[in-house]
């Protein structure tokens, strides 16, 4: 166990603050400060930013956070149980680190921290999807993050980053493709977590672009996409007719083939069929 602080090693923070791990939160605890060090300089400059980090847990990856520097840490955790350990941190990094007990899905970050804001955590499973396509798909951009830094199942990781004609490739890669740069930037094997979950994980790295890389209302763009890769065998022109009775001319009208089916468009295709129906 390294030496980043000088606070008690996270195996004894769990005994002492009796956080035997519950299924139900996904938690899945990381319990070497080396490696969740390493998560929080994969996060970037951490110096000039505050930092959102979702499902703090006994502590760890707000321990790298903070000694790699961060300005001021906001840690949203849903289990009550885990707070008094999060003072302990609190209290060795004076007016860093404030701890809200609350459910992520609830809190709005704005109210409480200032830009530039970087996202980093290592995610309940449950909700880290929900929390990411929230995060790609406000109404305006740029967001109120300029990267997010997460912790995924490395089937989820693949998804985000997939590219046309592969399996992968769907809803989850053409919004992170669409306004942000997503990387795979670290993986982890099961045993890197306390207990050992079933799959492999990966840390995905997503810069918010300036602006998106080609013209769509997000709120189109998301149904259109939801739509034609929900029946991602069929040809677009029939996974996509109940959007309009003349979708033929529409997809043609957007560069795309009628015959062809969601895996094989690229994001640009998505976007000109979002604008041809707005
Ligand atoms: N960050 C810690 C680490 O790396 O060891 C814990 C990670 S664990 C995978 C996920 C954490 O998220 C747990 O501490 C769990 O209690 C918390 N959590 C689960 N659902 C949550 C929610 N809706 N809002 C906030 N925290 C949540």
């Amino acid at each position: 166990m390294s030496q980043i602080d000088t606070l008690p090693p996270l195996r004894q923070v769990i005994v002492t603050h009796g956080l035997a791990p519950k299924k139900s939160l996904g938690q899945n605890f990381l319990l070497d400060l080396n490696l969740t060090s390493k998560i929080a300089r994969l996060a970037g400059d951490l110096t000039a930013c505050d930092v959102l980090e979702i499902g703090p847990g006994p502590g760890g990856l707000t321990r790298g956070l903070l000694a790699e520097g961060a300005r001021r840490v906001l840690a949203i955790e849903k289990d009550d149980r885990c707070i008094p350990a999060l003072a302990q941190v609190a209290d060795a990094y004076p007016g860093r680190l404030q701890v809200l007990n609350a459910d992520a899905l609830d809190v709005d970050p704005l109210a409480h921290l200032t830009p530039p804001i970087r996202v980093a955590a290592n995610l309940p499973y449950n909700v880290g999807t929900e929390l990411l396509v929230r995060w790609l798909t406000p109404k305006d951009w740029p967001p109120f993050w300029t990267s997010l830094t997460l912790m995924f199942q490395r089937e989820v990781a693949n998804r985000i980053v997939a590219k046309p004609g592969s399996k992968t490739y769907g809803r989850l890669a053409i919004l992170s493709q669409w306004r942000a740069d997503p990387h795979i930037v670290m993986e982890l094997p099961p045993e890197a977590f306390s207990p050992a979950p079933k799959v492999h994980s990966a840390v995905v790295h997503l810069t918010a672009l300036p602006a998106p890389r080609f013209p769509a209302d997000p709120a189109i763009l998301e149904r259109v996409v939801a739509k034609a890769f929900n029946q991602r065998r069929k040809m677009l022109r029939a996974a996509l007719k109940g959007l309009t009775p003349d979708i033929e001319d529409r997809l043609i009208a957007a560069g795309i083939k009628p015959t062809d089916r969601a895996e094989q468009v690229p994001l640009e295709g998505f976007c000109a069929l979002a604008r041809q129906l707005a």
